[in-house]
Formats: structure tokens, sequence, C-alpha cells
């Protein structure tokens, strides 16, 4: 990577270090040309194939501007939400791929939204999975109750610990 200051094609590591959360890698790099120093950051590529095929890096901003609607008047908070994009994050990083159908970003937003808030997350399932009769809206609240069954201890909707 060439020396921002004087394009000098080779620079040499000072220091590395790991983001908080593990995604990405710091690196302070000093130029043996000029002396002067600068950082770069080191981040596995993810791209999301949209549904029109163009590509986009993955944003979790993203991720919580397509969540936050469906968040409307329910106890969620900022904070919530963005944990809940780190965990989309890490889902589907885990496949170890670096280009993910936009659906599939989608489809791992619905659990971590579920364990959250399950009135947004009934909201986001019935504009993703395109629900159009009320029999859609039936099933997937009779899973609900039928986890809520296994897990009675578990109260709806997000409660703070
Ligand atoms: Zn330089």
């Amino acid at each position: 990577m060439f020396c921002p200051f004087c394009r000098h094609p080779d620079s040499r590591v000072v220091d590395s270090r790991t983001s908080d959360d593990g995604t990405s890698i710091r690196r302070r790099r000093q130029c043996p040309n000029c002396g002067r120093r600068f950082s770069t950051t080191e981040t596995a590529s993810l791209a999301v194939i949209k549904r029109n095929g163009v590509l986009e890096p993955f944003s979790r901003e993203k991720i919580i501007s397509g969540v936050r609607k469906a968040c409307q008047g329910r106890p969620v908070t900022d904070g919530d939400l963005a944990v809940l994009a780190q965990k989309v994050e890490e889902a589907v990083r885990a496949s170890g791929a670096s280009q993910i159908d936009a659906n599939e970003v989608g489809l791992a937003i619905l659990p971590p939204l579920r364990d959250l808030d399950e009135v947004a997350y009934l909201r986001f399932a019935s504009v993703y999975q395109a629900f159009d009769s009320l029999d859609d809206f039936d099933e997937a609240i009779r899973q609900l109750r039928v986890e809520h069954r296994d897990r009675p201890a578990q109260t709806s909707g997000a409660v703070a610990e």
C-alpha cells in the first residue's frame, strides 16, 4: 500500500491491534521513505448481493434501519438494535462466504429479532416473508405459542435482565 504522504510503495507495520468486536485489525504503519506514520484497517470483505444483482458492502447500519421500522412503539432501544445487528453480522460471517444473498441476510435477522421482541418480529416477518393472509399470521403466532409452551419461563417482549 502506498504511503498517503509521499506515495512511496512500501511501508512497515509498527503496531497491530484487533478491534474490540474482533471483526477488524488496525495497523499502524511507518513509511521508510518520509518517516511519517499512518493507519490502515483490515476487515474480511463481506458483500451483500441485492435482488437486482448489485453488490454492496454489508452494513450494520442497513440492518438497523431495516429493523427499526418494525420496532416502532415497541420497548426496543438503540442498544438492543446494535446488539441485534452484531448478531446478524456474526451469523452471516459464520458461513465464511465473502458474498451473501440479501435474502439470507433477511433470514439471519429473524431469530435474534424474535428473541428481542415478538411483535416487531411478526411485523418484520410479515413484510419480509410477504404474508398475504391472516392464515400466515396465525401460523407464525402458533409457532411462537408452541415455543412459549416449550420455554414457559420466558415472558414475551423485551424484558431487561
Ligand atoms: Zn512516505
